[in-house]
């Protein structure tokens, strides 16, 4: 794949599953980032969905459609189905990329989460492009999940979208559901400000070192697995590539929808 343009790599902001089922700001802004890359051969996502202790990787043919979310929501989402194929070679790939460190082949406990099938379903909607989901090893720190990412990197080369789908805020306790659009929360503002900055700077460290941000950090992130898939995505990065920020709003006072685009400019010569 050596005269195969570099993949660019793409943050999913995301939000709840229900989108799958419709047509909005949000997943029109996934379809349209879709669009306008080179069509990958495979998928690597990182879901923020699929957390485990040490590392998995599906590994699976078919891996199946999983509804991780609460029997509350409807019946037709239950029964959405993302039928892509898996890539077992893809996932052997991954497992030399991060060697030494051991990686689990999982061949029938995971399949593709929410987190991945919801951007998905938009972004790839054929669900025929191959994709295979690496987990988030719990035990592992933003710098540790950082170096993953960039020792995926040679995928980029082989014709492999590395995609990462969570939150840059995400405070589900303290969403507003008062009002459409409602102002967010002088917190999510500053935590979003700081994290953009630092990846339209190409400041990484800034961004693996988000818990300085004390207060603010600790009320964007409750919980800090929305905000892992960032970590491994801008791993991967190159300093050729540039940062484009879509959809780069906050939802409900406390839910980032931001997606990061990272590609370097097409070769002009
Ligand atoms: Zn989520």
């Amino acid at each position: 794949m050596s005269d195969a343009a570099r993949m660019p790599l793409v943050f999913f902001g995301h939000g709840s599953p229900m989108i799958a089922l419709q047509s909005n700001e949000t997943s029109r802004a996934w379809s349209k980032i879709a669009s306008g890359l080179p069509t990958p051969r495979a998928i690597l996502c990182i879901s923020a969905h699929w957390e485990t202790r040490g590392a998995a990787v599906t590994a699976m043919l078919a891996p199946r459609t999983i509804h991780d979310f609460g029997a509350s929501f409807p019946k037709a989402l239950f029964e959405m189905q993302y039928p892509a194929p898996g890539d077992p070679a893809l996932a052997a790939r991954v497992a030399e990329l991060l060697a030494p460190t051991p990686v689990t082949l999982d061949e029938g406990e995971w399949g593709l989460d929410h987190g991945a099938w919801s951007v998905l379903s938009k972004a790839y909607p054929a669900a025929d492009i191959p994709v295979v989901q690496l987990s988030l090893d719990v035990g592992l720190g933003p710098a540790e999940r950082f170096e993953v990412g960039r020792r995926l990197g040679p995928l980029r080369d082989e014709g492999v979208l590395v995609m990462g789908t969570g939150n840059i805020v995400h405070n589900l306790g303290a969403m507003n559901w008062g009002e459409q659009g409602c102002t967010p929360f002088d917190w999510a503002s500053r935590f979003l400000a700081e994290v953009r900055n630092a990846i339209l700077a190409d400041a990484p460290q800034r961004v693996i070192d988000f818990a300085r941000l004390g207060r603010d950090a600790q009320l964007a992130l409750p919980s800090q697995e929305h905000f892992w898939p960032l970590l491994y995505v801008l791993g991967a990065r190159t300093p050729q590539d540039r940062a484009r920020l879509v959809n780069d709003r906050i939802e409900h006072g406390s839910l980032a929808m931001t997606s990061v685009v990272l590609e370097a400019p097409a070769a002009s010569a």
